[in-house]
């Protein structure tokens, strides 16, 4: 596994151990780390709790671009979460812990600390007006039909399609910037 930047390896195997992530998860889930960003910037706030949603500077060009285009289409793409720090990864599977749920079930719609392509900057969890919700239903909308169409221009790509080898629900919500 190579080192994400701010947690070292040790430190991320304390916070699998502590979890009771399975050693064999990121092979069995054919999952790659994922380093934290060095650089980021605000792209907005979240319309729920009002916090600042950061990315990294190349992905935050991509979105822009992408955002105006999607204006110019008249549709409205809410940016939900960006980048997001392992031990804020490790904070949420904790806290879906306390609320009774198995890991197992929360394994397959949060990726375990270390390996969220949001540490990367590069990840961005999308809505619009009508719909804010990280599920399934997003898909039914017109800014999920607009994305489809043309994300791709801007370097944005679905990461967890329906039956993805990850083991990772089907996300229509999630989109990650990658360099072309
Ligand atoms: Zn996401």
């Amino acid at each position: 596994m190579s080192r994400p930047r701010n947690s070292s390896r040790v430190a991320l195997r304390r916070i699998w151990a502590r979890l009771g992530i399975p050693a064999d998860y990121a092979r069995t889930r054919r999952l790659i780390p994922q380093r934290e960003a060095a650089r980021l910037v605000a792209i907005g706030r979240a319309p729920d709790d009002g916090k600042i949603i950061r990315l990294a500077p190349r992905a935050a060009a991509g979105w822009r671009k992408m955002h105006a285009a999607a204006a110019h289409d008249g549709i409205v793409l809410l940016p939900l979460s960006g980048f997001r720090s392992v031990p804020r990864q490790a904070r949420i599977i904790r806290r879906k812990l306390a609320a009774g749920r198995t890991l197992a079930e929360i394994l397959r719609s949060v990726a375990a600390p270390g390996f969220s392509e949001h540490h990367t900057g590069r990840a961005l969890d999308l809505g619009s007006p009508e719909h804010i919700e990280l599920d399934a239903h997003f898909a039914r909308t017109a800014a999920f039909r607009w994305l489809r169409r043309r994300a791709g221009e801007f370097g944005f790509r679905l990461s967890y399609p329906r039956g993805n080898p990850h083991g990772i629900a089907y996300e229509p919500w999630h989109w990650c910037w990658r360099s072309r």
